[in-house]
């Protein structure tokens, strides 16, 4: 690949014309121009390895080249692009793989519904049907969850700096806390149902709950199996539909292809986005229990809905999960970050770091005020892609593709080892010299 020697700021066009509203090419500055598999390469010619994946967009990788040949087939013959919600051969064909390959096996009959390219339509849609089903008002999410950027999703998103950034009150909406958020001896649950069986709680009756099993943004808290079973047995009693957004956490970013499948839990309504695009392709999906199908025709509806290379795209991908191999090989990939993340965390006792996660949605959290913002900053100068997350910024986020290879992982991994060390001694000898 050519050398290109850049003579003034690579982000200068971007300084210039884009709002300051960006974000991501603040974290990795420079010019991106190829990529495939889990390898993204900028104007420099430089490799990074990817631990990021497109935020979860690209769990079958950077230019996945199945997909990318039936998607090129699919252009070359004049195929369908755009189609609103008008039925279409390749709308067909994914509804059908999708019943075959993934609702079927699992004894889930959901209906599907297309409610625009987005994980945050896809999240609106859900949290409209519910209150339309039940008549209420009200919903429950839980603290660190995050949902996405318009202004329903948003109310139940915990993050205050984007919420401050909604510009009007953001309400019906209570926050109720996660697993885990007051300690491990502290059932959550117990809190939950006393304020719904209380008389004097000063809370109604919810249209639903909803959240993420395994928080992407919030800070990767992890929903144990019995806490969702409690969850759904809540719901269930109280009449509460529940709502898994399996935005980030869903097409076997944990292992299997849904997140919630081995805590064996059957949400009412499930948010599928990111991947389910397969190629990084906007689409996004939500499933919906048959007997909530009560909108009525266009009730709910938008331009971008028939996004046809979506639907080529996703039908593809969803090949790998016609047997167990792919989500056993994520498992164990899963294993492998795990491992060196528990050791990495002995090894250093200064970040005073907790390793969270599951399959490869992992990270580290840091109890060091800034320092995985700084460590994931090394780590990009070293050639790796890692974003962070949390309400501080303080967790190492691991995401890469989930068909990234052992050895990739693990040359990645030794890069994060090497930015920490890196880190650890600056701060050492900048504290030793009084900076
Ligand atoms: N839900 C979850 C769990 C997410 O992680 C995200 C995006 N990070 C969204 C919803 C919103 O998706 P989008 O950015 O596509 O609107």
């Amino acid at each position: 690949m050519k050398t290109i020697v850049e003579t003034r700021s690579p982000l200068s066009v971007f300084d210039q014309m884009e709002s300051e509203v960006r974000s991501y090419c603040r974290s990795f500055p420079v010019v991106f121009t190829k990529a495939s598999g889990h390898t993204v390469w900028d104007r420099q010619g430089k490799a990074y390895i990817d631990f990021f994946a497109g935020a979860g967009a690209l769990n079958y990788g950077h230019n996945s080249p199945a997909i990318k040949k039936k998607l090129i087939e699919y252009l070359q013959n004049d195929g369908i692009t755009h189609s609103l919600d008008m039925a279409t051969e390749a709308k067909e064909a994914l509804l059908t793989q999708f019943h075959e390959i993934i609702l079927k096996p699992r004894g889930l009959s959901y209906k599907v519904m297309f409610p625009g390219p987005t994980g945050t339509n896809s999240v609106e849609a859900a949290l409209k049907l519910a209150r339309k089903a039940t008549g209420r008002e009200m919903i429950m999410s839980f603290t660190n969850g995050f949902h996405g950027m318009t202004l329903g999703s948003l109310a139940a998103t915990g993050n205050r700096m984007k919420r401050n950034g909604a510009g009007v009150p953001l309400s019906h909406v209570i926050a109720l806390p996660f697993d885990n958020y007051m300690g491990k001896d502290i059932k959550t649950t117990d809190y939950i149902e006393r304020l719904l069986e209380d008389d004097g709680s000063g809370v109604p009756l919810p249209a639903a709950m909803i959240l993420e099993t395994v928080q992407g943004e919030g800070g990767i808290h992890v929903a144990s199996a019995s806490w969702l079973k409690q969850i759904e047995a809540i719901c269930q009693k109280h009449d509460i539909l529940l709502i898994v957004d399996d935005v980030q956490a869903g097409c076997g970013r944990t292992g299997p292809f849904f997140s919630f499948e081995e805590a064996g839990i059957t949400p009412d309504i499930v948010c599928l986005s990111k991947s389910i695009g397969g190629f990084g392709l906007p689409f996004s999906l939500t499933l919906l229990r048959p007997e909530l199908d009560i909108w009525l025709p266009g009730e709910h509806n938008g331009t971008f809905r028939g996004n046809n290379l979506g639907f080529i795209a996703a039908a593809e991908a969803l090949q790998y999960w016609k047997d167990h191999g792919f989500s056993e090989a994520v498992k164990e990939k899963g294993d492998l970050v795990q491992g060196h993340l528990s050791q990495l965390v002995q090894t250093y006792p200064d970040l005073s770091g907790e390793v969270r996660g599951k399959g490869l949605m992992q990270g580290i959290a840091i109890g060091v005020d800034g320092l995985a913002e700084k460590i994931c900053s090394q780590a990009f100068e070293r050639g790796l892609i890692m974003e962070t997350s949390g309400p501080k910024s303080e967790v190492m986020k691991v995401m890469p593709p989930l068909t990234i290879t052992k050895e990739a992982l693990r040359k990645g991994l030794n890069i994060l080892e090497e930015s920490v060390n890196d880190c650890l001694e600056r701060d050492f000898l900048n504290r030793r010299d009084g900076k």
